[in-house]
């Protein structure tokens, strides 16, 4: 049940993923907020799509969000890795779920709306101070608002975080490019319910098959340069597929067809992580989500991520009376499990792109550790994570 005499109110700066879920981590905790989006309702088109790790899922559940995900996308418990010559490599095994990012947004704001929260549209986070009893957060078309304390949940280019923290680092670019698309009406080998991961000796692959028969996909292009936005976005998606052709080429597997069976390749973007934020907090406010770490892709626990932080932070807000000292909380609980994720994350990333040498090696001993992983249950610590609501929090 919510709690009906709400005392603090917060701004929470970003509707993706970790603001609308800390919006509602925070209504159960008895604080009211109001979410402020820098984009349109609506602004998300199709996109790519993410998948939430296990653990997510759990997180997602305490605040009885997990019949919601359940309804996208797709689930996608196993995972098979291959070489560029077709050999299996490894099969893992976990529960998670596959869904496209913009369905996923949609239908956390709608909830979020649904349990009461205010969302506002066309609010980009310009300014924030702390006033003598609050915060006062201001956006870029001359608007103001005031609250208690504010909730950077504004992503990997986080607007918070420089207000924070003027010396912040900037995001590290990790070497590798990200495109991808839905195919139609291609029989790529396999099953639903698999994720397909094929290193390619030039490229990273991955596929997953709907049960409706689209086939979900996207590809990790090495560049050793980080490309500007404008020079990325300048390449059409025919010259995506061509390139994408030509690095596929001689590769065992089904990426030609399914790039071929693809109407719109996804521009491509750059990809990044943050190994470490400094400051996480400043005078009533906080980050959450990718504005305080944000893991490369290839961790597959950016979302996951994001969502337990939304809860811990709503248990710490709960528990903890003093702001200053429940964000201190909020550091201590998450700061190491996370920045062990961004690790893993660059970690995985860095074998996507390793050269012949190097790819000789990988598949030599990929075999070897991806057993030893599933025998000794090595990446429990990422994977069996729980977080328990009604557990105290003590400051
Ligand atoms: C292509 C791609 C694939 C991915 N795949 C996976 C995956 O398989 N598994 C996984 O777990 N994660 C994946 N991730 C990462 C995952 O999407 C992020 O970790 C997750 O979205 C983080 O949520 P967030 O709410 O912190 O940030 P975001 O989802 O980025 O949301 C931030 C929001 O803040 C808004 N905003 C930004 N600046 C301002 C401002 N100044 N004022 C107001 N609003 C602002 C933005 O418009 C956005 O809506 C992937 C990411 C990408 C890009």
């Amino acid at each position: 049940m919510y709690s009906h005499c709400m005392t603090k109110r917060a701004l929470i700066i970003g509707g993706g993923i970790a603001g609308p879920v800390t919006a509602m981590a925070l209504r159960r905790a008895g604080i009211d907020s109001e979410v402020f989006e820098a984009y349109d309702r609506g602004a998300e088109g199709v996109g790519a799509f993410l998948t939430l790790a296990v653990n997510g899922l759990e997180a997602l559940r305490l605040l009885d969000l997990h019949d919601l995900v359940r309804d996208l996308g797709m689930d996608t418990p196993v995972m098979e890795i291959r070489n560029a010559r077709g050999r299996l490599l490894a099969t893992t095994s976990q529960p998670s779920r596959t869904l496209r990012r913009a369905d996923l947004y949609q239908a956390l704001r709608d909830e979020a709306v649904r349990r009461g929260v205010r969302i506002h549209y066309g609010k980009r986070l310009t300014g924030a101070s702390a006033t003598a009893n609050g915060v006062r957060a201001v956006f870029a078309d001359g608007g103001e608002a005031e609250g208690d304390l504010l909730v950077g949940a504004d992503g990997l280019r986080s607007r918070t975080r420089a207000l924070i923290d003027a010396e912040a680092p900037c995001a590290r670019y990790v070497g590798l490019l990200n495109t991808g698309g839905y195919a139609e009406g291609v029989r790529a080998p396999g099953r639903p319910g698999v994720c397909y991961f094929i290193f390619g000796r030039r490229c990273f692959f991955g596929y997953m098959i709907h049960p409706e028969g689209q086939v979900w996909w996207f590809a990790n292009p090495p560049s050793r340069r980080e490309m500007p936005p404008e020079e990325l976005a300048a390449i059409t998606p025919e010259q995506w597929r061509a390139r994408l052709m030509d690095l596929f080429e001689g590769d065992a597997g089904p990426m030609r067809e399914i790039i071929a069976a693809t109407p719109d390749i996804l521009p491509g973007w750059n990809t990044y992580d943050f190994p470490r934020v400094p400051k996480w907090s400043g005078e009533r406010m906080v980050l959450v989500g990718d504005a305080a770490h944000a893991t490369s892709p290839s961790s597959g626990q950016g979302a996951s991520m994001a969502v337990e932080d939304a809860v811990v932070l709503g248990k710490c807000l709960r528990d903890v009376p003093d702001t200053a000292k429940a964000f201190a909380a909020f550091e201590r609980l998450r700061r190491e499990r996370v920045e062990r994720v961004v690790a893993q994350g660059k970690r995985n990333g860095d074998g996507k792109a390793p050269g012949a040498g190097g790819a000789f090696v990988r598949d030599l001993i990929l075999p070897v550790v991806m057993r030893q992983v599933e025998k000794r249950n090595a990446l429990a610590w990422m994977h069996d994570y729980r977080i328990t609501w009604d557990e105290r929090v003590a400051a």
